[in-house]
């Protein structure tokens, strides 16, 4: 049996990872904006006698360039690896996706290669007609239409592999550059395409070399393509119209806020009632073991261990954070598969320039929202170093998934009074505003001392609007985003818990070890406006934040009994009887917003930027920020007192 290793290449957002998926039965990530997809990934699939492993590689529109993407992309094309390779390309803007169909091709022009012409069902409704004969010809390579949403589409891609393989790839003739470019290329020797790329780097020869490139495109293009609508690149008179209104000067702000606050209230009203049943199936399940340990005679430290200890903090991690979770995700993945995010960043473009920083940095600090470590390894779509780390180190300064639980439980019980939903909604907007401009505030900061340099240009893509697959995204968001996150926080919660109630049972002296750190922690806690520990949860909730709150009354309660864990009622006598009011209720929320990220997410920083000092940077300056807003807030409140 031959193994037969295929790179999967094409522009952004042509619906490479959809093909990927639909011909590997794997899931990677899909979402309609570019950029999206900065590392590889590999799958398998069978065709008869043959074994394809299929290397996604990053969406390039060129491999002349220098960002991080494309040296992945051209390292693996131009290595020895691929034994044949798919060119993915949007039927709706040929011209542009055959670019780098050529610079492909160039590199090995009797590989087996097969043009994969997603989008047709697009193309399709936008009035454009494609000769797919033509195209073959012109360039020598299998060519197959296909709409790689649809199913069953993959089996014909599949086939396409099978017959490149059969009969291989002939390219027609190399393109022919200007005279002194082709005289460059022969005096350098060597293979063609590592000629060209070397050339590329001089700034007198890429203009001829791209423009070359892009006519040959063009060319190539205008004789297989007939458009009824003359629509350029996919993107018709529709998206524009949409456009002006979602990126419009008046409309732009007033839209992101009302669809943020949407999304907030649906996500806050809608988990309350599923947190309290869950919060109480968990609370009889603690009950029956509890029931069923002392049948077996197990030992009370077993039984405290097991079920005080492991079972209830996950129990408590669970019910408080699946029902938002489930409510959130789909919903930001409805937004990212329709389009939405490219413009948010188009919007957040200015203001993050006024920080000398990167307009992408927005797309980074949306994926933040949803977990900082995937906001952080998103940071990857932008090419300048300088704005990189700007993106990575405030990145945590909103506050992901695993915080919302806590900021709205506060919310709700200190501050929202009867005003239900909306009321909460509305208070957890204001934090969230509060959060990014603090971010705002730390990236101009950071560009005017530590990182200092000016904005470098980038183009950012404006995608067609799609319609996001309804099924496809509640599955994706369901299985791909929220169990992981959850199984990430459980994982992280059970042995903590288990930790936690040992601390809490081990005593020295008078006291349990829980008590003695509270206990040493309490003046920095009291000049906070919190306590002991409140500030020791915080610390011991370095692993998942998500298990801050329940630490907290792990503390008060000391291995007392609970009730139900997910009821904000109960939760809010217990933090009332040790003393919370308002104004420490404040302190708490603004340092949940503002301390050091999980440590997956600061070992993430470590390894996205090689650099220890960066992922100690990234934990100093929130919790910098925390402190100092924790006291001013809490000298203010004094004050007025
Ligand atoms: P990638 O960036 O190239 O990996 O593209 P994705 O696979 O993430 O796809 C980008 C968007 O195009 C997603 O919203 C997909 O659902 C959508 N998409 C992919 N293939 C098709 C197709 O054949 N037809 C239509 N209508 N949409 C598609």
């Amino acid at each position: 049996m031959a193994e037969r290793v295929i790179a999967l290449a094409g522009n952004p957002n042509v619906g490479k990872s959809t093909v990927f998926n639909s011909l590997t039965g794997m899931r990677r990530h899909t979402g309609n904006w570019s950029g999206k997809t900065v590392d590889t990934a590999a799958g398998r699939f069978r065709r008869g006698e043959n074994e394809y492993i299929l290397v996604d590689l990053p969406g390039t529109y060129s491999l002349l360039t220098h960002s991080a993407e494309e040296e992945v992309a051209r390292d693996f094309l131009g290595g020895d690896d691929p034994d044949g390779v798919v060119i993915v390309c949007d039927a709706a803007c040929l011209g542009r996706n055959l670019n780098l169909a050529l610079q492909v091709l160039e590199m090995a022009p009797h590989r087996p290669t097969v043009l994969c012409v997603n989008l047709m069902d697009e193309a399709e409704t936008k009035g454009i007609k494609l000769d797919l004969d033509a195209l073959s010809s012109a360039l020598g390579v299998t060519v197959v239409g296909m709409s790689a949403r649809r199913r069953g589409e993959a089996a014909r891609l599949g086939a396409a592999l099978d017959r490149a393989f059969a009969a291989p790839t002939d390219f027609p003739v190399p393109l022919c550059y200007a005279p002194e470019i082709e005289s460059a290329i022969a005096a350098r020797g060597g293979e063609r395409w590592r000629a060209l790329q070397h050339l590329s780097e001089d700034p007198a020869m890429v203009d001829g070399i791209v423009s070359t490139l892009h006519a040959r495109a063009c060319e190539i293009a205008s004789a297989a393509v007939s458009a009824e609508g003359g629509t350029a690149c996919g993107y018709t008179a529709a998206d524009a119209r949409r456009d002006r209104i979602l990126t419009g000067r008046r409309t732009a702000y007033p839209i992101m806020l009302v669809l943020l606050f949407f999304i907030l209230w649906l996500t806050v009203e809608g988990a309350n009632y599923p947190s309290a049943w869950l919060g109480a199936l968990f609370g009889r399940i603690e009950s029956g073991l509890l029931g069923l340990m002392e049948a077996w005679g197990a030992p009370a430290w077993l039984t405290g261990v097991l079920v005080e200890g492991v079972w209830r903090t996950l129990g408590r991690v669970v019910s408080v954070m699946l029902p938002p979770m489930l409510i959130f995700f789909p919903l930001f993945t409805l937004m990212e598969d329709a389009g939405y995010l490219p413009r948010i960043a188009y919007n957040l473009d200015r203001p993050f320039r006024a920080c000398r920083a990167c307009g992408k940095q927005a797309l980074c600090m949306c994926m933040g929202f949803g977990c900082n470590a995937v906001g952080v390894v998103g940071c990857r779509i932008i090419d300048s170093r300088r704005e990189r780390l700007l993106a990575v180190l405030t990145n945590s300064f909103v506050p992901c998934n695993g915080r919302f639980p806590t900021l709205i439980a506060l919310i709700v019980i200190f501050f929202a009074g009867n005003g239900g939903g909306a009321v909460s909604a509305l208070l957890l907007l204001g934090l969230i505003l509060v959060a990014v401009a603090v971010s705002f505030g730390v990236t101009w900061l950071l560009s005017h001392t530590l990182f200092r340099g000016m904005p470098s240009a980038f183009t950012l893509e404006m995608p067609p609007f799609r319609r996001p697959r309804v099924g496809r995204v509640l599955v994706s968001a369901v299985v791909d985003r929220t169990l992981f996150v959850l199984g990430r926080a459980a994982a992280v919660a059970a042995p903590a818990g288990l930790v936690i109630w040992g601390m809490a049972n081990v005593t020295v002296g008078e006291m349990s070890l829980l008590g003695w750190g509270a206990a040493a922690l309490e003046p920095l806690g009291r000049l906070m406006g919190m306590d002991g520990a409140i500030l020791l949860a915080f610390i011991l909730g370095l692993p998942a934040n998500e298990i801050v709150l329940p630490i907290v009354l792990m503390i008060y309660t000391a291995g007392g009994s609970l009730g139900e864990v997910g009821s904000s009622a109960a939760l809010g006598e217990i933090l009332v009887a040790n003393g919370w009011d308002g104004g420490r209720a404040a302190c708490v929320l603004i340092f949940t917003l503002f301390h050091w990220p999980c440590s997956t997410t600061l070992l993430t920083v470590k390894r996205e930027t090689g650099s220890a000092a960066m992922a100690a940077m990234a934990a100093l300056l929130p919790t910098v920020v925390g402190v100092l807003l924790c006291i001013v807030v809490n000298v203010i409140r004094g004050s007025l007192l």
